[in-house]
């Protein structure tokens, strides 16, 4: 089997997704709508702007055949060619060390800039480089660039000495891979084992990386028919790893679990737990739970609240400002965030930051938006 690194990036986003683009249905897989559309756009233009400030060639081979790409562009770089644009380089595993023996490895690197070294050809070396569309050198995307490190050193016979992001409004971002290579190691074998064999992995729905995702409304799909517990709100998939270990992993053994049980858990609470519950009572009994699920403050009043406002341009269909007053009544603050987008592509970043402000910072406080007896839960 080849593991490309399209592939492994979808395993560290999600391992079934990684399943599924070797063993599922592709019939179950959806079209791009239209905001993955735009991003794929707007990479484009990205790409098309990074690629202005380097001369460079690629390798003509045919789109499907990778043993031909990988040819022409080892051909490339053996005559030392300045930068190659989408380059392919094939390996059993780099340094000797091959994961399984089974598996060949692919890394297509946006660009490989040579530098003066020391190669199997001479004495010149090539470094890789991606183009992101993000302005966050994320974890997924340095593993990556690590990934092609790894698989460039076997083409080439050296570890390149550095390996790039290029990012959107941003300096070149250096990845110190030699602080990634055993985290990609350990998880490059674990994405091997798992693709080894058709066990499907478990449906998991996560709000933040399924939004995007080709597969979404299959695995939405047997998440309804399961009524897995990853569709009510605040089962994150650390709390769900816990609720696990319980052996609480229907709907019907966790609206019958006691939240007291639950409320020593690590990142669960009084709070937390009970609204838990209450979601499973309210979800099997397809009913509202008044009293609890939306309690009129003060009387259950949260720690922390949010208020939310959207204000919008609809002439463009774009949303400019998204702005957050979080009162910690803890403190006894009241603190306005606004998350503005001050060019219309700016738009998916400024939700990205909003979003990532209210999950994972405030990820348990309830959002008021427009009027305050209605509270509606983040992602919800
Ligand atoms: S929809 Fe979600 S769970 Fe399903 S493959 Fe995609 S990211 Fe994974």
């Amino acid at each position: 089997m080849l593991l490309t690194d399209d592939l492994f990036l979808q395993y560290l986003r999600c391992y079934r997704r990684a399943f599924l683009e070797v063993y599922g249905d592709p019939e179950q897989r959806e079209a791009p709508g239209d905001y993955l559309n735009k991003i794929i756009s707007d990479s484009s233009f990205h790409r098309k702007q990074v690629l202005q400030d380097y001369t460079h060639v690629r390798p003509e081979y045919d789109r499907d055949d990778l043993r031909a790409g990988a040819a022409a562009t080892e051909a490339l770089m053996a005559q030392g060619v300045d930068c190659i644009y989408k380059g392919i380089l094939l390996s059993p595993g780099a340094g000797g060390l091959t994961l399984d023996a089974n598996l060949e490895y692919a890394a297509r690197p946006d660009l490989l800039v040579r530098q003066i070294g020391c190669s199997k050809w001479g004495d010149w070396e090539y470094e890789p480089a991606q183009i992101k569309l993000g302005r966050r050198p994320k974890l997924e995307y340095q593993l990556i660039a690590t990934f092609n490190v790894w698989v460039l050193s076997d083409v080439q016979g050296n570890m390149p000495e550095a390996t790039w992001l290029l990012l959107r409004d941003r300096e070149p971002f250096d990845v110190l891979w030699e602080e990634r290579i055993d985290q990609m190691l350990e998880l490059l074998e674990a994405c091997g084992q798992m693709l080894s064999q058709p066990l499907e992995p478990e449906v998991f729905i996560a709000r933040n990386r399924c939004g995007l995702c080709d597969w979404q409304n299959f695995c939405h799909g047997i998440a309804t028919q399961t009524q897995h517990l990853s569709l009510l709100p605040g089962v994150t998939p650390k709390r769900y790893a816990y609720l696990q270990e319980l052996g609480i992993t229907s709907l019907e053994t966790l609206r019958q679990t006691k939240p007291k049980s639950l409320e020593n858990l690590p990142g669960f609470g009084p709070d937390v737990s009970q609204k838990m519950v209450d979601q499973a009572q309210a979800t099997w009994s397809d009913r509202a739970l008044r009293s609890r699920v939306v309690p009129m403050p003060p009387v259950m009043r949260s720690p922390v609240e949010l208020y939310f406002d959207i204000e919008a341009e609809p002439d463009l269909g774009i949303a400019f400002l998204l702005g957050v007053l979080v009162v910690d009544h803890r403190l006894g603050t009241e603190v306005f965030h606004a998350f503005v987008a001050e060019q219309p592509d700016q738009e998916q970043c400024c939700w990205e930051a909003f979003f990532q402000f209210v999950w994972e910072v405030h990820g348990d406080a309830p959002i008021y938006h427009f009027a305050v007896m209605k509270r509606i839960r983040c992602g919800g």
